[in-house]
């Protein structure tokens, strides 16, 4: 039975626990077409943070299963039985697994909401949906894409055409688990390459599901292999591996540089990194402020602040800063909800694991002792669930340099920086918002559309948005500057990223 996305958010509470209920779970790991136990027999469990109970045990890929993953992947790739297919051909079998994502969206959203604690509501709107659309997005592309002819002189022709560069190893945290690995696995796939994705511990379930569609779908096997496993073990085997090409990489920034060291002593492998932020959102003295305090609590409260381009600094002149907070707490006192993650009326879900809620109760204690106050929240709540909750929490007074001012917290914990400058170039506010070892996505919150546009030109941040946050669609590039990262994913750009320009130079003379 496949529901369509807009008859689920209409089902209640029950109807999703009921639904929880029935899910059965594949745990092995996904290579050559077919689910195969892992060789190394180990298992990890899947735990959900609603309520602290074990999902499943998933079976865990050690370095051979992550070589025999490769091996796959490579010999697809060599023989061609993608690549070589006729570009409408790829267009139609990947078409079609964005057809049945969305055909199996209760069950994806499900395993996500169970595995990670999003509310069910935003796995099916953000997570199921966007992910299907990556997919789409990207087949569409496969036969619309030209490649040049270079202007030579007459006596020659010189093609310059874009080839795939291999097998790819994918390497994703569990904040967006199948939206970021879309991200990888819709431009990989449509320019021919073969792919290994090593999900998150917390999130292998969704992954799982997501590569047993593709061969469904009509994916040859050994095209997309999935190998759940602990980092340091099935990560660092994929980064390793002699035969990968290219890792595509989001998670920590600390994790994105033991992939450029795995790669240096290895083989040389490209590698594409996203890693985190503490992205600010800068509001100057002339701001809608209703609107700001919105995108602020939005900004930093939306998937319990588990987001990489969360806006999890403001930094807001001193003249509107009491009006500012005074609206985020009243905005989020009426909005985010805190609940178990399959209630349709929950807007803010638990936090992934106890391990990341031990880190976020931390920081906020680090902030207190460091001299800021705790404005807003500032505890776990409902811990008679079992789940890993905090409330909303905002944390005022804190100084830019501070830990919890530079830091990436993970969790829905509202740095608040202000300042006092009055020149006309808010010298002051931006230096507040660059002054960071991050640079994900800032924004700029102002009347006045000049200013607008000269202090964007001057945030140190792959986007910028003015006057609204977290805008943002697969037709635009997404990643950052400075420690956040190299690369980006999303938009055509996102091609080039797993293509080598080949020139063939031909003699006419
Ligand atoms: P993480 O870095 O701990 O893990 C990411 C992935 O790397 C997981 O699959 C994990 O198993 C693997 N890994 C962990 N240790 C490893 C090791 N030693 N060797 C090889 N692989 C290893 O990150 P996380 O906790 O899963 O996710 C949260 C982080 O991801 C945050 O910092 C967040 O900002 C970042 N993130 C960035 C973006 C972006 O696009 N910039 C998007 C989402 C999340």
């Amino acid at each position: 039975m496949t529901y369509a996305i807009e008859e689920l958010l209409t089902r209640s509470y029950d109807e999703w626990r009921a639904a929880a209920g029935k899910l059965v779970f594949e745990t092995r790991p996904f290579i050559d077409g077919v689910f195969t136990d892992a060789v190394s027999g180990e298992v990890f469990p899947s735990t959900s943070p609603r309520d602290g109970g074990v999902l499943a045990e998933v079976q865990a890929a050690s370095a051979e299963d992550v070589d025999r993953a490769v091996r796959s992947a490579r010999t697809a790739f060599e023989d061609g039985r993608w690549r070589d297919l006729a570009p409408k051909e790829r267009k139609r079998i990947l078409l079609r697994w964005a057809e049945l994502i969305l055909a199996n969206a209760e069950e994806l959203a499900l395993l996500d909401t169970l595995e990670m604690g999003k509310p069910i509501t935003e796995s099916l709107r953000v997570d199921v949906a966007k992910t299907a659309e990556t997919i789409a997005w990207y087949a569409e592309t496969i036969d619309k894409t030209y490649d040049e002819v270079a202007p030579t002189p007459g006596d020659a022709l010189a093609l310059v055409t874009r080839e795939p560069l291999g097998v790819i190893g994918a390497v994703v945290p569990w904040n967006y688990a199948l939206l970021i690995a879309s991200w990888k696995l819709g431009p990989a796939l449509a320019t021919g390459n073969s792919v290994v994705l090593k999900p998150a511990e917390q999130t292998s379930l969704g992954a799982l599901r997501l590569a047993a569609l593709a061969t469904e779908a009509g994916l040859p096997d050994g095209v997309f292999n999935v190998v759940p496993g602990r980092g340091e073990v099935a990560g660092q085997a994929l980064g390793r591996h002699p035969d990968v090409d290219k890792i595509a990489f989001t998670g920590s920034a600390e994790v994105a540089r033991l992939f450029q060291v795995y790669a240096g002593e290895s083989n040389g492998k490209q590698v594409a990194v996203e890693a985190g932020g503490k992205s600010p959102q800068l509001v100057l003295a002339d701001a809608d402020i209703e609107a700001a305090a919105s995108a602020v609590a939005w900004g930093i409260f939306y998937n319990a602040g588990q987001t990489c381009n969360a806006g999890s600094r403001v930094v807001v002149h001193a003249s509107v800063k009491d009006e500012l907070l005074a609206a985020v707490r009243r905005i989020t006192a009426c909005t985010f909800r805190v609940g178990d993650p399959l209630d349709p009326a929950t807007v803010l879900g638990p936090i992934v694991d106890e391990a990341q809620l031990a880190k976020v109760l931390g920081y906020i204690e680090r902030g207190t002792q460091d001299g800021a106050t705790v404005l807003l929240g500032g505890n776990r709540v409902l811990a008679e669930t079992g789940g890993s909750y905090v409330e909303p929490t905002v944390l005022d007074e804190v100084a830019n340099t501070s830990v919890v001012g530079q830091e990436e917290i993970f969790g829905p914990v509202l740095a608040v920086v202000s300042y006092d400058d009055d020149s006309a170039d808010n010298a002051e506010g931006v230096r507040l918002a660059n002054q960071s070892d991050f640079g994900l996505v800032a924004s700029v919150w102002t009347r006045d559309v000049t200013v607008a546009h000269r202090t964007a030109r001057r945030l140190r941040a792959g986007t910028v948005w003015i006057n609204t946050f977290d805008a943002s669609d697969v037709i635009t590039p997404f990643g950052g500057f400075k420690a956040t990262g190299a690369g980006r994913d999303r938009s055509l750009h996102a091609l080039d990223a797993y293509t080598a320009l080949k020139t063939t130079w031909i003699n006419l003379a």
